[in-house]
């Protein structure tokens, strides 16, 4: 454990000098970890963050990541890490994949689980990818009225308001394991 080592909860800096940044949060007076890990304090940005320990977190290339899509962007998505090879993982790693050469409406959704292969690690960016047949959707619902949905073949059906949409699912989807992955 170095100085620089904090825990959830500990003071890192004031708000009134650094923005609160990665694995932080601000209590109206201080920016604090939310997690544990190595403080970071960039002066140039003002940004205030915590850097996870690499080994409680980071995936590794070719491993199957299964997350939280936390951001849909147009020619990519971001994923929250919850679990690693099927290993739970309470880090909060963010990984993003490309989703350009996929010629489908919607890939993913935001809250959506799904499944990618890490491809690679490049200036910081854990970068995934989502296309092969058991990598993809493995949980979502309805976009117009949060239904639950069923699929059909590659597209997905609500069953309550008949809505058929399109998403890259895995030849998983369905598996009711990672529906508690929501709560
Ligand atoms: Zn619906």
């Amino acid at each position: 454990m170095s100085e620089s080592t904090v825990i959830p909860g500990d003071k890192i800096a004031s708000i009134e000098e650094y923005e609160s940044g990665h694995n932080t949060f601000d209590d109206g007076d201080m920016v604090r970890a939310s997690t544990v890990g190595e403080k970071i304090l960039d002066k140039s940005t003002r940004v205030a963050s915590v850097k996870h320990p690499r080994l409680l977190s980071i995936p590794r290339v070719g491993d199957i990541v299964t997350g939280t899509v936390v951001a849909v962007m147009s020619s990519m998505i971001a994923v929250s890490i919850d679990y690693i090879n099927g290993k739970p993982t309470t880090s909060k790693v963010e990984c993003v994949c490309s989703t350009r050469n996929i010629r489908r409406k919607n890939i993913a959704l935001a809250n959506d689980i799904v499944t990618l292969k890490i491809l690679n690690h490049l200036n910081g960016t854990i970068h995934a990818t989502i296309d092969e047949s058991q990598l993809g959707v493995l949980f979502t619902k309805c976009r117009k009225c949060g239904g639950k949905v069923v699929p059909m073949r590659d597209a997905i059906k609500c069953t309550e308001c008949a809505w058929i949409d399109e998403r890259k699912l895995s030849s998983n989807f369905g598996n009711g394991d990672f529906v508690h992955l929501r709560d």
